[in-house]
């Protein structure tokens, strides 16, 4: 899963979003941003920003060699799983040295915890840190623009968004010092436990444990699921997908289908291969686990009547 993590090896927020510092006016203006500082273990020169997902590209560099704040705009190549949303994101990192952006340039690609530069106190900077903003979606227009407040802030096609629905921590990739008071989600490192059971009966998924939460797709009789927590009459069987434990069974049934997840950000059900699409619970949202029934062809039956292409399934 590509997952966007905090990208310092030691947290230490010396300046929130909504204080009352440099920060208030980006978030008082219109539009906002929600920018944080963070200076790594200490107030040496020696944190460095690391790619906090699969893999991001340079798309811009600002003001090196002028007195204007040296800045890098970053934005994901690919979608990216953070604890509020799916999609692309950009973040802008403000005050590392003139002589630290040496070799780096636009178009430059990172992969996941390569480090891409080191923090600095060029611009108005108190002390060595970094000043970052996150944005969801692709970067729009110049990648910044002039707030309400006379502030520049990120522009993305989504908009600004928090750092705690931005980042998960990754206990083991980060040490945290200081959250700034920040509530961050943390990554689970450890794989969860869970029990086997089969499905008795044709039975919706749904996305909470209740029938008042909706209804995204359905698992065949015999399909295997992990069971990772019960609550009431209602079983886990991924991070979000709930179903009715009153159609599990502990004893395995003659005919198990295996399961696989969907992989395109929203999957479109058929009622046969390539036949019309059907109306009920489609398309699936991506990461959603599906029965695999049969093939043919380039098509898997994922239920009755239910047909999804093959290529999208993990
Ligand atoms: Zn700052």
């Amino acid at each position: 899963m590509n997952y966007l993590v905090y990208p310092l090896k030691v947290m230490n927020i010396t300046q929130g979003y909504d204080g009352s510092l440099s920060h208030r006016q980006h978030n008082l203006g219109n539009p906002k941003d929600y920018p944080i500082d963070d200076n790594g273990a200490s107030s040496k020169k020696d944190a460095y920003f690391y790619c906090p997902c699969d893999e991001m590209v340079i798309k811009k560099i600002y003001g090196v060699g002028t007195s204007a704040g040296n800045t890098l705009w970053l934005e994901s190549t690919t979608k990216v799983t953070t604890p509020s949303f799916y999609d692309y994101v950009g973040i802008i990192i403000v005050h590392p040295n003139d002589a630290d952006f040496k070799g780096l340039k636009v178009g430059q690609k990172f992969k996941r915890g390569e480090k891409i530069i080191l923090e600095g106190d060029d611009g108005k900077a108190t002390g060595y840190h970094f000043h970052m903003a996150v944005g969801r979606g692709k970067f729009l227009g110049t990648g910044w623009i002039k707030n309400s407040d006379g502030i520049w802030v990120i522009r993305t096609t989504e908009g600004a968004v928090k750092p705690q629905n931005a980042f998960f921590i990754d206990p083991d990739f980060t040490t945290v010092k200081n959250t700034g008071g920040i509530k961050f989600t943390y990554l689970q490192t450890k794989p969860e436990e869970f029990s086997v059971m089969y499905v008795t009966k044709s039975l919706n998924v749904r996305y909470g444990p209740g029938t008042n939460y909706q209804a995204i797709n359905s698992l065949p009789a015999g399909t295997k699921v992990n069971v990772y927590a019960t609550s009431d009459s209602w079983s886990r069987i991924s991070e979000k997908e709930w179903v009715s434990h009153n159609f599990l069974t502990a004893t395995k049934p003659r005919q198990v289908y295996e399961t696989k997840v969907t992989t395109a950000e929203a999957l479109n059900v058929r009622q046969t291969p390539n036949g019309l699409k059907v109306k009920e619970k489609s398309p699936l949202p991506n990461n959603t686990l599906v029965a695999v029934m049969a093939t043919k062809g380039n098509w898997t039956k994922i239920n009755t009547d239910r047909w999804v292409y093959s290529a999208y399934l993990a």
